[in-house]
């Protein structure tokens, strides 16, 4: 069996993004040679997600809306964890889209459902922030 590790870095000029990383990771199995096993992708901060959803403008918007519903960064200071930071909503936001994804390589393929893609969520960003890439098989 082989195995491959790399790791994604990112460092989001706005609070919060989405972004598509499934070219990222294609060229990751391109290098890895791997042409049947899974890829592991996932955030390796406690404030950013890795999730697979429609690369669509429109429902990333409504995400973010609906994120900021349910965990507004807004007043700051409604989160007991904000003590002497501000990111308490972004664990929450983190939370519900999810720390990884895992998908199955098929003759040397991403192996996607309809309309599938690989999508790194950005909750607390500005600063320098890593993701995983880990692919077993053959
Ligand atoms: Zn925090």
């Amino acid at each position: 069996m082989k195995s491959y590790r790399k790791e994604l870095t990112f460092n989001v000029r706005t609070r919060r993004a989405f972004i598509n990383i499934t070219p990222d990771v294609e060229a990751c199995l391109w290098e890895s040679s791997i042409k049947e096993g899974l890829v592991l992708v996932n955030a390796m901060h406690i404030t950013a997600s890795v999730f697979i959803n429609d690369d669509e403008s429109g429902l990333h918007h409504d995400y973010d809306l609906w994120l900021e519903k349910l965990a507004p960064h807004e007043p700051v200071s409604s989160y007991r964890h904000n003590v002497g930071e501000d990111n308490a909503d972004a664990h929450m936001k983190r939370q519900i889209m999810g720390r990884e994804v895992v998908v199955a390589i098929t003759d040397g393929k991403l192996d996607f459902g309809t309309w599938e893609q690989i999508f790194y969520g950005e909750f607390d960003g500005r600063r320098k922030k890593r993701v995983l890439i880990k692919i077993i098989g053959e």
